[in-house]
C-alpha cells in the first residue's frame, strides 16, 4: 500500500494542534459532571449544533453533537461502556480541530462534504458508577437485538434516521492486550465487525477495512507497532455487528494502554489522529486505493499479552509439605486489589513492570490478626514484612495506616498462591535461613533490603 499523505501528513505531526483544547479532560475517569461544561462551551461555538438527543434510564441528558451539512454522513459514539471514557475526551479534541481557524481542512469544506454526528458518553449512567454496563445492570453493546435500555434503543434509532455511511463505534479494552505475539500494548485496536457468522465482505464493511488501513498508517507514524485488529468473531447481540449489517460502513476502535500512561492520553490522541485520517480519506477518495489486505495484515489484538507485573522464573510451593517447582507469575489490576492471573510457563507474556525472581522462594507469608485499633508505621511495618507478616485480617478500620506503603487487610488469611487469589507475596532467599528479600503487595513491589 502506498499511501498518499496529504493535508495530515502536517496535522498530525503536529499532535498538540489536535488534543490541547480540554486539558481538563486528562482524568483516568469522566462522567457527566465533567463533559457537561464541555458540550455548554462547544455549543456556542460556530458551525456546531448541540442537542439533548434522550435521557438515559435515570435520566440524565444524552447530548448529539453535529457538524456540517454535507452528503457523506459520519455517525460517532462514545463511552456506550460507562467506564471506557478514552474517546469521549478524543471526540471532543476532534470536534474543537475541525471548528478550529488553524483546522488542517478548512471547516466550510469539511461542513459541505460532511456530516458529522457525535454522541458523547452515550451510558452516563454507567460513567457515574464508573461501570461498564448502564443502571439496568444491562451491557449495551448486547442489547442490539432486545432493546430493553434505553440508551441502546436510542442508539438504534440515530442508526435508523442518519443512515450513516461511516459509524464509529469507540470503546476502551484492558490495559493487557498485546499488539500481535509482542510486549508492546495495543494503544490502538481496530475491527470492522462482521455483519453475518461466515464474516462475508460486502463493499460497505470492505470500505470499513480500507479505512482501517488508513488510519492504522496514520496511527502507526507516532506510535509504530502499537496498532492491533480485534477478533472479528460474529456477536449478533452486538450494537457494531447490528449496524454493519444495517449497510452502514462500522469501525470499532478501542483504546488501549501505552507505557506510563495512566489516563490515556495516548490513545486519546491517536483517536484524534484515527478519525481525521479517516475523515481526510474520505473527502478525497484516498481510501479507494487500499487493498482489504492491508486491514489483515494488522497483528491481532492479543488477550493476556501483558500484564501488571510479571515474575519470573519463581520457586513456589503449595503448603511446606508439597514439593517446590518453578513458575511464573502475572498480576493483573492496581493497588492493593490486583489478583493473580495465570502462574506457570508465561514466556508468551510480557509485564508492565517485569521482576526476575531466579533466585527467590515466593510464599504468601502469615497474617496479623486485628483485634484493636493499631497504627501502623513504616518501620513497624517493614519488620513485620521481614519476620513474614504480609496482611492483616480482620475489621479494616482498625488498622491505621501511617507507613505509606500499600497495606493488605482481608478477611480470611491468605494461604496459597493460585490464580484469582489476591497478591501478597513474600520473596525470600532459597538457601539457608529464610530472609524475605522483597514484598509484593497487590501490584506493589516493596523492597525489604536494608
Ligand atoms: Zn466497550
Amino acid at each position: 500500500m502506498t499511501l498518499r499523505i496529504g493535508w495530515h501528513g502536517n496535522l498530525l505531526m503536529n499532535l498538540n494542534a489536535i488534543t490541547d483544547y480540554w486539558p481538563e479532560l486528562n482524568q483516568p475517569h469522566l462522567r457527566y459532571d465533567d463533559i457537561q461544561p464541555v458540550i455548554q462551551a462547544l455549543s456556542q461555538q460556530k458551525g456546531i449544533c448541540a442537542e439533548v438527543v434522550d435521557r438515559s434510564y435515570l435520566g440524565v441528558p444524552i447530548h448529539k453533537l453535529t457538524l456540517g451539512s454535507g452528503p457523506v454522513k459520519i455517525f460517532a459514539w462514545t463511552q456506550m461502556h460507562g467506564d471506557e471514557p478514552t474517546a469521549t475526551a478524543a471526540v471532543f479534541d476532534l470536534i474543537s480541530h475541525l471548528v478550529d481557524d488553524n483546522a488542517s481542512l478548512p471547516f466550510d469544506a469539511f461542513a459541505q462534504q460532511f456530516s458529522l454526528h457525535v454522541v458523547p458518553m452515550l451510558n452516563p449512567d454507567g460513567a457515574e458508577a464508573n461501570t461498564r454496563f448502564n443502571a439496568q445492570g444491562i451491557d449495551i453493546n448486547r442489547d442490539a437485538v432486545a432493546m430493553q435500555s434505553p440508551e441502546g434503543r436510542l442508539l438504534r434509532r440515530l442508526v435508523d434516521e442518519l443512515q450513516p455511511d461511516i459509524a464509529f463505534n469507540l470503546h476502551d479494552q484492558n490495559p493487557y492486550y498485546s499488539a500481535g505475539d509482542s510486549s508492546t500494548p495495543a494503544t490502538i485496536a481496530f475491527l470492522a465487525p462482521a455483519y453475518d457468522v461466515s464474516k462475508s465482505i460486502n463493499p460497505s464493511r470492505a470500505r470499513a477495512m480500507q479505512l482501517i488501513a488508513v488510519m492504522r498508517h496514520a496511527v502507526e507514524q507516532h506510535i509504530p507497532s502499537h496498532v492491533a485488529r480485534y477478533n472479528d468473531d460474529y456477536s449478533y447481540r452486538s450494537f457494531g455487528d447490528k449496524i454493519s449489517s444495517l449497510g452502514a460502513s462500522t469501525i470499532l476502535i478501542e483504546s488501549g494502554a501505552y507505557r506510563s500512561d495512566p489516563n490515556r492520553q495516548r490513545a486519546r490522541e491517536m483517536n484524534v489522529v484515527a478519525l481525521l485520517s479517516a475523515i481526510e480519506a474520505l473527502a478525497d477518495d484516498s481510501w479507494k486505493s487500499v487493498d482489504c489486505d492491508d486491514y489483515f495484515a494488522i497483528p491481532e489484538n492479543i488477550e493476556d499479552g501483558l500484564c501488571s507485573l510479571l515474575i519470573t522464573n519463581a520457586q513456589l510451593r503449595q503448603g511446606e509439605q508439597h514439593a517446590a517447582y518453578l513458575a511464573d507469575i502475572s498480576i493483573v489490576g492496581s493497588g492493593t486489589s490486583a489478583t493473580i492471573k495465570h502462574i506457570g510457563d508465561l514466556s508468551n507474556c510480557a509485564g508492565f513492570e517485569q521482576i526476575d525472581a531466579g533466585a527467590l522462594a515466593l510464599s504468601t507469608g502469615n497474617p496479623y490478626h486485628l483485634n484493636a485499633p493499631f497504627e501502623l508505621e513504616a518501620n513497624h511495618y517493614k519488620s513485620l514484612l521481614r519476620d513474614g507478616v504480609t496482611h492483616f485480617v480482620g475489621d479494616a478500620t482498625l488498622l491505621q495506616n501511617r507507613s505509606g506503603l500499600p497495606v493488605l487487610v482481608v478477611q480470611h488469611p491468605l494461604t496459597h498462591i493460585l490464580p484469582e487469589q489476591v497478591s501478597c507475596l513474600l520473596c525470600s532467599s532459597r538457601k539457608g535461613p529464610t530472609r524475605p528479600m522483597l514484598a509484593i503487595i497487590g501490584n506493589n513491589v516493596i523492597s525489604l533490603a536494608d
